[in-house]
């Protein structure tokens, strides 16, 4: 399947986790991809050069800071802009809201939801001139629904979820879509990094966690892959999709069915 070939796609937080899922699905349909994270380290450029060439596609590695404005926009130029930007990077954060450091607040605002904003505004005209462009916003479950203790989260995946429709409504009818996935849970390097915060919240050991708080709100009782999550940003940027603009997909095994 190469019906991305000649795409140049920038996958922001792309160097594990769901952002590595969606890069491997989007260079396996055929896409040139650039991977980003803001680590620099000999494994992000390795990982490059590997995906490139099991997939036969251009694979490069840019660094930038997506808690900065500035980065976010010179990602883009830096990249020579794109035809598919996802805007994946994120962060997690788990405490009451009268005892959440202000400092993580920020970042997470920063990071989740402010990138999405200024790498879309740097990535729009370029799709514009082209008349073809996908925006895939990773947002969350947590952009529909929201549980105690991760008041910057939700706060800024709702954020996302409105800030897609209004890319979708100012891009509508010139070949341009955007839409957010909502993933429940993927056991991911965020996930993991819950885990203890979740044991020390709720007093529990880990398999309770897993079982009891994560996926007692996921109905199938799995963690969603990244692999699926990838699947579906694919399948975004198809041209089965073109008249998909301005939602959001669930992968969530039936936790916004609830
Ligand atoms: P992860 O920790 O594996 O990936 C996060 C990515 O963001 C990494 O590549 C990391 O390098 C990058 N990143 C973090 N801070 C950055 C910064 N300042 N600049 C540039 N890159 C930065 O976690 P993940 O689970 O793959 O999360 C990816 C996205 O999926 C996030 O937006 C997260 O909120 C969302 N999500 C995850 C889950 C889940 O259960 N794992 C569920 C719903 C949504």
């Amino acid at each position: 399947m190469t019906h991305l070939k000649g795409r140049r796609a920038i996958v922001t937080g792309s160097n594990s986790g769901i952002g590595l899922g969606i890069a491997e699905a989007l260079a396996a349909a055929g896409a040139d991809v650039v991977l980003n994270s803001f680590t620099d380290a000999a494994e992000d450029h390795a990982l490059a050069a590997d995906m490139a060439k099991r997939h036969g596609v251009a694979v490069t590695y840019i660094q930038a800071d997506m808690s900065k404005a500035d980065q976010c926009r010179s990602l883009i130029e830096r990249a020579g802009g794109c035809d598919i930007l996802v805007n994946n990077a994120g962060i997690q954060y788990v405490a009451k809201i009268e005892e959440f450091p202000v400092e993580k607040w920020d970042a997470i605002i920063a990071i989740n939801m402010s990138s999405a904003f200024h790498c879309t505004a740097a990535a729009l005209s370029g799709m514009y001139a082209k008349g073809w462009g996908r925006v895939v916003n990773v947002a969350s479950a947590h952009g529909l629904t929201a549980s105690p203790f991760k008041s910057a989260y939700v706060a800024a995946k709702h954020g996302v979820v409105g800030l897609t429709k209004v890319t979708a409504l100012e891009a509508a009818g010139k070949g341009i879509t955007c839409n957010a996935i909502c993933p429940g849970y993927v056991l991911t390097p965020i996930v993991e990094k819950q885990i203890p915060d979740q044991m020390k919240t709720h007093n529990m050991d880990r398999e309770t966690v897993i079982k009891e708080v994560m996926l007692a709100r996921q109905p199938s009782g799995e963690f969603a892959t990244t692999e699926q999550v990838g699947g579906i940003a694919a399948f975004l940027c198809s041209a089965a999709a073109d008249q998909i603009t301005g939602t959001t997909i669930s992968v969530d095994g039936g936790w916004t069915a609830l």
